[in-house]
Formats: C-alpha cells, structure tokens, sequence
C-alpha cells in the first residue's frame, strides 16, 4: 500500500479517536480542534492534488521496477494540426505513445482519433468536459462525465479505453472508485513538461523532461492546448526530447506494456 494512503487510513482513525474522545470527555479547545481540522484537511487536500502519493487511488506512475524504456503520454487533444504534428514527429522514430483524449474534442475531431489508432498509438479517456473542478464534482456527475467519455472513444475506435487520466491529474475516492467500476485504471505520470501552460517554451520543456528521463519514466506532454488552438510548447519541443531519449539509451515503449505486471506503478525506488 502507497505510503500516504497508510498515513490517509492512521489520520482518519486518529481523527476518529480524538472526535470519540471530546465527545465522551472534556472537549478540546477551540483552538486545538481547529488545528486538528485544519492538518487533517490538508492532507487530503495534498492527496486530491498530488496524484504521484496515490492516497486515493491505484494510478500506474511510473514502469515496474524492471522496466525498460520511455513512456510517452499527450494530453488535452486530439488536435485537428497538433495531434497530427506529433503523430508525424514519432512516426519518424518509431515511436507508440497514448493519448488521453478529452470526451468533447474527440466528437469534434473523430477522423483525429481514427488516426492516432490507425498509426498504433493507445487512446485513453480524459474525461468527457475536462472540468478544473471535477475533483469537487458529486459521484453522479464524475460517472456521467466517464460513461460519455468512454462510450465516446469506443464508439469511433471501436475498442472500449481501459485508460484514464483524471482531469487536471486530481483524484478522490470517489473519482477513484468510479473508474475501477468502469474497468478503468488511472495512470498519472513522473516527469510533466509543464508544457500546456502559456509561458512555457520548447526549451524549458526539453530541460524539465530530459531531468526525468531513465526507465520506468512516464512521461506527460499536451498535443493540444486545454483551451483554443495555441500549440502546446511540448510539440515543438517533441522532436529533441526523442533525440534526448535515444543520446540516453533509451527507448520509448508503449505504456501497455506495463499494465498487467504485478509490480507495476510503484514510485517507490525510482
Ligand atoms: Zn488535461
């Protein structure tokens, strides 16, 4: 079990203990039940925000500890030119990557979709809207959002997504538990380009990935812009975060590869 869910599981009981304990006894001050609310709130603020601690849910962040090679992730597409660029750009090395695709934009841009699975790519859902507050959504409505998502992707490719990347990487346990209801499993990542932001630059990017790469590495990029049709810096700088893998000896490897090891995930020792 990831280390912060053991801490999760211990602050709730200990929670617990103490909410028994003023109840039966002297109640704390005000100022001491605050405190408690306050830390305990944080935590699972941290465990919402942070999808690497896996407090709530069982995300693939990174290879098992075996693992060799590089996988290469894209984000918030598909993208009627980005999407294509970056198809074209592994396809000059070979490589297979996934693509977490938002529900709304594949309706939009099917033929892209089409595309990404005729080239041997992975698709996976990002959830249907790709709301900034999903993770503050009620269990109805995150279902309704990862039903239409899947149903969205199964219905152009043909094949039901088994992927899921929570919208802005954040997670709960209900966000949790719904997608292992729909057969779904979360996969975060290890190493963000933080390339989706407006000021980033091809440059930063290639730096902030090149600092991640080695094996078992996750690796998250855009092939689109969450919002309009800006291009996300991470395409641009696509094609020497390749070479970067290859100068390292590595390759890149299909994420797929890694989903039915046992080990699989583990950040721990790496
Ligand atoms: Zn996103």
């Amino acid at each position: 079990m990831p280390p912060a869910r053991i801490l999760f599981w211990a602050a709730t009981a200990g929670v617990l203990v103490f909410s028994c304990h003023a109840a039966l006894t002297q109640a704390p001050s005000l100022a001491v039940s605050a405190l408690v609310a306050f830390l305990y709130v944080a935590l699972l603020t941290c465990g919402a925000l942070v999808l690497r601690l896996r407090m709530f849910a069982d995300a693939l962040v990174c290879g098992p500890h075996d693992a060799r090679g590089v996988a290469l992730t894209f984000d918030d597409g598909p993208h009627p030119l980005h999407t294509k660029e970056v198809l074209d750009i592994l396809d000059t090395y070979g490589a297979k990557a996934t693509f977490f695709v938002i529900g709304h934009k594949a309706v939009a841009h099917r033929d892209v979709v089409i595309e990404i699975v005729r080239r041997g790519h992975q698709v996976g859902v990002h959830g249907f809207a790709h709301a900034r507050l999903f993770s503050l959504w009620g269990s109805k409505r995150v279902r309704d959002d990862l039903e239409q998502a899947v149903a969205v992707v199964e219905t152009i490719t043909g094949e039901r997504p088994r992927l899921f990347r929570p919208p802005i990487g954040h997670t709960n346990p209900t966000i949790a538990r719904i997608a292992e209801q729909l057969d779904l499993r979360v996969v975060g990542w290890s190493v963000g380009g933080h390339d989706g932001l407006a000021t980033a630059t091809a440059e930063g990017v290639v730096g902030r990935i090149s600092r991640g790469l080695k094996d078992g590495a996750v690796v998250l990029l855009h092939d689109a812009a969450e919002h309009g049709s800006r291009k996300p810096a991470g395409v641009t700088a696509l094609d020497a975060i390749l070479q970067k893998i290859e100068a390292k000896n590595l390759r890149v490897t299909p994420l797929s590869t890694w989903l039915d090891d046992e080990s699989e995930g583990l950040p721990e020792g790496r």
